[in-house]
């Protein structure tokens, strides 16, 4: 799908405040009265969106503009932090910071950059924080089911077994003062797919923000950051995507200033054998694709928090999962598991109940329970 459609389709308008309007309105009209030469309009800042390719799909840097030209070099910067994140954390690249680190950590102590090193110690805490539901050592698994390296594929139970025995992030010692990885265990491999996204995200946001830009939107695939409004509105209206894609958006909401979304879900990347679906999420606890849920979608501060928590809320599953995100007040959950004859259940967290809007197309498809 063209994503500029794509980003286009997913906000529209919520109109901004009367007094706003009215304030603009004044303001207009006294640079009307002031003008001593014949009142030329400025041009109305309008979203412009800047796409680009980066790992391994697209990735939407939307700029409130009135002038696309000039706010090009803007984001062409965000562009190119999103770039290095990727050079750094890919897994797809021979050449990337944890290619390298998977090449050594066996073998040596390697020191690593100050931004890996950053998205490790994340990676690690939350290994801990979700009793092991997020474990970067995955690596061997996800490229077992193709997800890495690809293409997609169900490998045998043997396979399955040799690259679960590499699994498990107490095999990984960091030193957080010397930012050194080492592996205590051959062949451990180490992934950041669950979590890099979001960084780049917010590393993006934060390079517009220290350019002057107040209005924005930096979306990698459903990896988002809202910077202030978009133009003749009040806020971002965001559509969260129907995990089975049978309609585009199954609920929209907005997104204030400052606030980001992720969403994890099956539909993204995922294997079809014999009937049954396999993801991309993998419990490390079994070695097999996570069941239980369709689509996690958070919302909190920061893409890093929100796509830190959606592959570990992901592995838990249905119950586990409400719990661990009614616990944290920093994020706001939308979780979509599977149901019968067709309709799903969307649990959605109280605390976003005056803002979940289940879009009219939908209404048919979920039933929408708050916890
Ligand atoms: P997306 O990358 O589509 O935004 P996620 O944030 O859920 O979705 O990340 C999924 C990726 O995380 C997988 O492709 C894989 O690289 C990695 N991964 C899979 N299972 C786990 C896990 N249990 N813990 C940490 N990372 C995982
Ligand atoms: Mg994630």
């Amino acid at each position: 799908m063209d994503n500029f459609e794509r980003i286009s389709a997913e906000i529209d308008n919520v109109p901004r405040r009367s007094i706003l309007r009215l304030a603009l309105v004044a303001c207009a009209a006294f640079a009307l009265f002031t003008a001593t030469r014949p009142f030329a309009a400025a041009p109305e800042p309008r979203g412009v969106v800047y796409p680009t390719r980066v790992m391994g799909t697209y990735a939407n840097v939307l700029i409130v503009t009135p002038d696309s030209a000039a706010s090009a070099p803007v984001a062409a910067i965000a562009q190119r932090a999103l770039a290095r994140v990727d050079s750094l954390m890919s897994n797809w690249t021979q050449t990337s910071e944890v290619a390298r680190i998977n090449r050594e950590a066996s073998r040596t102590t390697v020191t690593v950059q100050p931004e890996v090193a950053r998205v490790l110690e994340a990676s690690l805490r939350l290994w801990k924080e979700s009793q092991g539901a997020f474990d970067i050592t995955v690596e061997p698994l996800v490229r077992a089911w193709g997800f890495i390296g690809g293409p997609h594929r169900v490998p045998s139970e043997a396979e399955i077994a040799n690259a679960f025995r590499l699994v498990g992030a107490q095999r990984v010692q960091y030193d957080a003062a010397r930012r050194t990885i080492h592996f205590t265990k051959d062949s451990v491999r180490i992934d950041l797919g669950g979590i890099a996204k979001g960084y780049a995200v917010d590393v993006a946001a934060e390079s517009l923000a220290a350019h002057g830009i107040q209005n924005a939107l930096v979306d990698l695939t459903g990896n988002m950051v809202a910077m202030g409004h978009p133009a003749n509105a009040g806020a971002w209206r965001i559509g969260v995507r129907d995990p089975r894609d049978r309609v585009r958006f199954f609920a929209r909401l907005p997104l204030e200033a400052g606030e980001a979304i992720s969403t994890s879900g099956q539909y993204e990347q995922f294997v079809e054998s014999k009937g049954k679906t396999y993801g991309h999420i993998i419990d490390p606890r079994t070695g097999k694709p996570a069941e239980g849920l369709l689509s996690v979608t958070l919302i909190g501060r920061s893409a890093l928090d929100c796509d830190s928590w959606d592959t570990p809320l992901f592995v838990l599953g249905g119950r586990e999962s409400r719990r661990v995100a009614a616990e944290r007040t920093d994020l706001h959950a939308i979780l979509v598991s599977p149901g019968d004859y067709g309709v799903d259940t969307v649990w959605v967290e109280e605390s976003l109940r005056a803002r979940f809007t289940l879009v009219p197309e939908a209404r048919d498809l979920f039933q929408v329970i708050y916890f």
